[in-house]
């Protein structure tokens, strides 16, 4: 016996950050709505990830830059109210972020993409030399040549606001179902009908993938490409300034934060164990990979070289062809939504859980435009993936693929 209800109006799969903020933005409506998750909420990407939140991450020079910031903005704005609105400390804090230059090189590359972003209207992103970086970050390395620095970016803790999310979105009425993966849709004539569970089958109006890593099992028609990252954490320190920080000290990313409770969370794109596409699911974290990640941490905080390493893990994120989220009517099946392809999610779901909703309740008016989102906007586009990829490979690879609509 189960207590899944035969029908509503809407159905969400996925209990990420994504599927429980939609679940709360529909039932606050009125909306009757169910949520499956396959194990926990929050069990995939959004429970185990470094909670920076960084308005514009990525170096590339490219007109999407300043697209995406219009976004990111607004996520900030949603965060800035979140704590009271949902009644819940989810640690967020605005101790700012750092892009850090590692070479001459780097440092060249940023003035340029930071005068760009200025260009652009982005009044408070600031580059500052070495000294300045050091003045606000006394513990990184003396070897680091400065830094893009934004004063509004921030940490937050990730698993506790998706939990947060759903439970405000239970106390609105929606039904939310852990360890009920789906098996499949019931699609009939080109248009969703709803879900087959384990438990059996639930009707609904609007069936949402949110399914994010694993989106693809419910909508091929949309490449959306899984990715693996690991995180790893220390014991608690005495706080100090380092901020939100990213660098490449030898060419691969490092990131990380200082959490509110003092343990330092950073990650690094693992390489162990990423032969086939199916390996970017499994969780494993790899020794060889964690000596890579600790020292580059070390090269950029020597500072701290002695410090213990607690705990490790791994999750999934996703990336569609151009690294922004799809969000829209799957092409051909009606009433089938996606809202996937997070790469990061900080700056991006709150946001994106939003428009989702509105989408759904205000029939396509929406308080930001989505149409950069629409799923549609590959046409029939497949790319072959490089044979063996990581989150910065598969970054570069994106950068340079060429998004053709048709
Ligand atoms: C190691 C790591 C570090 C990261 N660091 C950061 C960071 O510092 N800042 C940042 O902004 N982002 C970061 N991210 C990315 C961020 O976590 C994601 O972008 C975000 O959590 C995506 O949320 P989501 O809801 O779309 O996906 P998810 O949280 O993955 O949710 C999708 C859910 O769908 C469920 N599901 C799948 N299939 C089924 C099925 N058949 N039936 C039912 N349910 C199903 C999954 O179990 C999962 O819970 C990091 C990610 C990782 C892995």
């Amino acid at each position: 016996m189960n207590n899944i209800p035969d029908n509503t109006e809407i159905i969400i799969i996925g209990g990420g950050l994504v599927g429980c903020s939609m679940a709360y933005y529909l039932s606050r409506e009125g909306i009757d709505v169910m949520l499956f998750e396959m194990r926990n909420i929050s069990s995939g990407a959004s429970g185990r990830n470094g909670g920076m939140v960084v308005q514009t991450d990525g170096r590339e020079i490219q007109t999407i830059q300043s697209k995406r910031f219009l976004y990111t903005r607004a996520n900030n704005k949603i965060l800035e109210n979140l704590t009271e609105e949902l009644d819940y400390d989810f640690e967020y804090e605005q101790t700012g972020s750092i892009d850090i230059a590692c070479s001459e090189a780097e440092y060249e590359q940023l003035k340029k993409v930071t005068a760009l972003q200025k260009i652009m209207g982005d009044e408070e992103i600031q580059l500052l030399d070495s000294k300045e970086t050091r003045d606000l970050c006394p513990i990184i390395s003396p070897n680091i040549k400065g830094c893009r620095y934004r004063a509004s970016d921030g940490s937050l803790n990730s698993n506790k606001l998706t939990n947060a999310y759903a439970m405000k979105a239970k106390e609105y009425g929606a039904k939310i179902f852990s360890f009920t993966p789906i098996l499949d849709l019931l699609i009939k004539d080109n248009v969703v009908k709803g879900v087959k569970h384990i438990h059996g089958k639930s009707t609904a109006k609007i069936v949402v993938n949110a399914a994010n890593a694993w989106a693809s099992t419910f909508t091929p028609q949309i490449q959306i490409i899984p990715c693996k990252g690991s995180a790893i954490v220390t014991e608690p320190t005495t706080r100090f300034p380092a901020l939100v920080w990213e660098a490449y000290p030898d060419g691969t990313m490092i990131w990380g934060a200082q959490h509110k409770g003092g343990n330092i969370l950073f990650g690094s794109a693992p390489e162990c164990g990423l032969e086939s596409v199916e390996d970017h699911y499994k969780e494993t974290v790899y020794p060889a990979d964690i000596d890579k990640a600790v020292k580059r941490f070390i090269t950029l905080f020597p500072a701290l070289k002695d410090i213990s390493v607690i705990r490790s893990w791994a999750g999934t994120v996703a990336f569609s062809l151009d690294a922004l989220p799809c969000l829209g009517v799957i092409p051909g099946i009606s009433n089938l939504v996606i809202n996937a392809g997070f790469p990061v999610g900080m700056s991006w779901c709150p946001i994106m859980g939003k428009l989702g909703a509105e989408f759904i309740y205000n029939e396509g008016v929406t308080s930001l435009p989505i149409d950069i989102f629409s799923p549609s906007r590959f046409g029939h586009v497949v790319k072959t993936l490089p044979s063996k990829y990581n989150y910065t490979i598969l970054q570069d690879y994106l950068n340079q693929v060429e998004v053709m609509e048709n």
